[in-house]
């Protein structure tokens, strides 16, 4: 039996239980997340958030992607959520490799070329990458000034987060 067999067992145990069938779409937090998909972190417990309370987007590093972006903005146009937060962490894979070498790999190992995606979004610094992340979210001309941007590097040691602070970015730029 696959893990995702075993998985299907589980949600019949799951539904059998399952009283949360009367939540509301809206985030009831009204928070959304960005974070990378690394399997040591579950965002909910992690963070005190319960099912229904808040958007959780996750891609490889935690990465500020256009897709990304347009999560987030129907999370707090159609959704509204009107926080965000981005998390990162430390021990990350994407500090393991570089972009252009993967590309070559992936085109050396399939014999073809790609044309997407355009990047894998790799780096080399945790707490840098998290500071591009916000300043991508606070440049962007269609998300509100008045929503906080916080990012964070989370600890697979510890459980800790620790806050990425910036520094005030001026408007526009
Ligand atoms: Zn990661």
């Amino acid at each position: 039996m696959g893990t995702t067999d075993e998985t299907l067992k589980a949600n019949e145990v799951y539904a059998s239980s399952f009283n949360l069938g009367h939540l509301p779409m809206p985030p009831g937090r009204k928070l959304a997340i960005v974070a990378c998909m690394d399997a040591r972190m579950t965002i909910e417990p992690m963070l005190g958030l319960k099912t229904g309370d808040a958007h959780i987007i996750r891609n490889a590093g935690g990465i500020v992607t256009e897709d990304a972006l347009r999560s987030l903005l129907i999370s707090h146009y159609l959704l509204g959520t009107q926080e965000f937060m981005i998390i990162n962490h430390t021990d990350c894979g994407m500090l393991t490799f570089r972009d252009e070498e993967l590309g070559a790999r992936l085109e050396k190992q399939t014999g073809t070329a790609a044309v997407a995606p355009a990047r894998f979004h790799a780096f080399p610094n945790v707490e840098e990458n998290v500071r591009k992340q916000i300043q991508k979210l606070q440049s962007h001309p269609w998300i509100p000034k008045h929503v906080p941007i916080r990012g964070f590097v989370y600890d697979v040691k510890s459980g800790r987060l620790n806050e990425v602070t910036v520094q005030a970015a001026k408007a526009g730029a």
